[in-house]
C-alpha cells in the first residue's frame, strides 16, 4: 500500500495555518479550490495485442505566483484525491521556497514495474497528448515522481515537441542531461533533506559526528540523504525498502548495501547487520529519522514510539496531523515535507531557467545555490515558528499561504 488518502491531512494542515493568518472564508475557499482537474482516458495498445484504457489525471491547484509545476506519478494506488493533495502541497512548497511557480500534480493508476518499455512509452505519449492543451513551459511544467523517471520525461518532452513542431525542453524537468536536463537534479531532493537536517542539528546543538540516522525508503531520496549524512560523520544505523531492510547499531556499510541491491539482491536479505521491518525502523533509537518512502507512515498508532530528535520528511505527507501533535509533545523537531524535500523542485527550477536560457551551469554552482536556498528557507521557517510559538510545519505553511494570498490580493479576482 503506497498511499493513504493524504487529502484530509493536507486540508487540516492548511486550516491550522489559515487560522493563525486570520484568513477570511472567501480566501480560504479560494486557496483550497483547484483551478483545474483534468481526467483523461489513456487507451494503450499492450504487447499482447489487447487494448487497455488507463485513467490519467492532471490537477492544477493554483497558479497565482507562476506557471503550474509538479510531478507525474505512476502507481497502482494513484487516486484523484491523492493527486489533489500533492498538487496543493506543490503550491505551498514552491511558494515557501520563493520559486515563481504554482502547484500541480498528475498521475496514472498503473503498475509500471509490470509493464514493458513499449507499453510504458505508448501510455506516456498518449497521456501527454491528452493533457497537451494545458501543459507547456509557461503553463504547466511536469517532472518525475514515484514510478516515473528521466526516460519518461524524455518521451513527454518529445511528444509535446512533436505536436508543437519545435523542440521544447522546458515543458519537463528531471529529463536526461543530453536533452537539457540539469546537473545535480538526480540528487537534489536528498541533498536538500541533508542540508536542512544539518541546520536542524546546529539549532539543537547536536554533533553530527557519530549521530545515529535511520532512513525509511532506500530509493533516490533515501540513498542520497544516507550517503551525505554518513560523509558528515553520522552512523547510518537502519535503512529499509518496501519489504524491510537492515539494522546495525554501529553503522551500516552503505556501499555494501548498494552493491547488493545493484547485483539484483533484496535489501532486506543483504548480509549486513540484522533484518528489520519497516515499522520497526521508525522506532529505532536515533538522532535523525528520515521517512523517504511513501505517505501516511507516521500516525497516532506509532508516533509515540519514535525516539529521534530530528525527523526530516523526505517523503511527501508521511505524517498525520495527530502524529504531528504527539511528536511535538515528545520534543521531536519535525522538518516538514514542503521544506525538507523542496530541493528537488528547487533544482527543477534551475533546470527550467537553464532550458529557457539555453545556458547551463556547473554542478558546483547548482549545489551551492541549492544549499543557500535550503538553509535560508530553514532559517525563515524557524524564525516564524519562534515568533508564533508554533511548530515548523505550521510556520512553513503560514509563510507559503501568506505569499499565495498576498499574490492573489495584488492580482485581484478576474474579471
Ligand atoms: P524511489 O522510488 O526512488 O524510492 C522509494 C523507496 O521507498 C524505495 O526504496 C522503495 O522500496 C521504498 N518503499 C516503497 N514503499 C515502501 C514502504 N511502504 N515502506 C518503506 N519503504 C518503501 O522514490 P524517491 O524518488 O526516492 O521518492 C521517495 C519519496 O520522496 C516519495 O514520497 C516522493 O514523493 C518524495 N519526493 C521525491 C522527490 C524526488 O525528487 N525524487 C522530490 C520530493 C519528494
Amino acid at each position: 500500500m503506497v498511499t493513504v488518502n493524504s487529502l484530509p491531512n493536507v486540508l487540516t494542515q492548511f486550516e491550522a495555518a489559515a487560522e493563525r493568518l486570520g484568513l477570511d472564508d472567501g480566501l480560504r475557499r479560494r486557496m483550497l479550490a483547484c483551478d483545474r482537474s483534468l481526467i483523461v482516458s489513456v487507451p494503450t495498445m499492450m504487447d499482447d495485442g489487447g487494448l487497455k484504457v488507463f485513467t490519467g489525471y492532471r490537477v492544477q491547484h493554483n497558479n497565482t505566483l507562476g506557471p503550474f509545476k509538479g510531478g507525474i506519478r505512476y502507481h497502482p494506488d494513484v487516486t484523484l484525491d491523492e493527486i489533489t493533495a500533492l498538487a496543493m502541497l506543490m503550491t505551498w512548497k514552491c511558494a515557501l521556497m520563493g520559486l515563481p511557480y504554482g502547484g500541480a500534480k498528475g498521475g496514472i493508476p498503473c503498475d509500471p514495474r509490470a509493464m514493458s518499455r513499449g507499453e510504458l512509452e505508448r501510455m506516456t505519449r498518449r497521456y501527454t497528448s491528452e493533457i497537451f492543451l494545458i501543459i507547456g513551459p509557461d503553463m504547466d511544467i511536469l517532472a518525475p515522481d514515484l514510478g516515473t523517471d528521466e526516460q519518461i520525461m524524455a518521451w513527454i518532452m518529445d511528444t509535446y515537441s512533436m505536436q508543437r513542431g519545435v523542440t521544447v525542453p522546458g515543458v519537463v524537468t528531471g529529463k536526461p542531461l543530453l536533452l537539457g536536463g540539469s546537473l545535480g537534479r538526480g540528487q537534489a531532493t536528498g541533498r536538500g533533506v541533508y542540508y536542512v537536517a544539518v541546520e536542524a542539528a546546529k539549532l539543537l546543538g547536536l554533533t553530527l559526528e557519530g549521530a545515529r540516522v535511520a532512513v525509511q525508503g532506500f530509493g533516490n531520496v533515501g540513498r542520497t540523504v544516507a550517503h551525505q549524512l554518513k560523509q558528515e560523520g553520522c552512523r547510518v544505523v537502519a535503512v529499509t525498502g518496501s519489504r524491510g531492510g537492515r539494522y546495525q547499531p554501529d553503522g551500516l556499510d552503505l556501499d555494501r548495501l548498494v552493491a547488493h541491491v545493484a547485483g539484483g539482491g533484496r535489501l532486506e536479505d543483504c548480509p549486513e547487520g540484522d533484518r528489520i521491518e519497516n515499522t520497526e525502523l521508525l522506532e529505532v533509537p536515533c538522532e535523525i529519522l528520515v521517512p523517504a518512502a511513501v505517505s501516511g507512515q507516521i500516525t497516532e498508532a506509532n508516533a509515540h514510539r519514535i525516539r529521534a530528535r530530528i525527523m526530516a520528511e523526505g517523503a511527501n505527507a508521511p505524517t498525520t496531523p495527530m502524529a504531528d501533535m504527539i511528536l511535538r509533545e515528545l520534543g521531536v523537531l519535525v522538518i516538514p515535507d514542503i521544506l525538507a524535500n523542496a530541493g528537488g523542485v528547487t533544482v527543477s527550477y534551475f533546470e527550467w531557467v537553464q532550458d529557457l536560457q539555453f545556458y547551463f551551469w556547473t554542478e558546483r554552482e547548482i549545489n551551492l545555490r541549492l544549499r543557500e536556498i535550503m538553509s535560508a528557507a530553514f532559517q525563515r521557517v524557524h524564525a516564524v515558528a519562534e515568533q508564533h510559538r508554533t511548530d515548523l510545519r505550521t510556520a512553513a505553511l503560514m509563510i507559503a499561504v501568506k505569499r499565495v494570498t498576498d499574490g492573489h490580493r495584488l492580482r485581484g479576482t478576474y474579471p
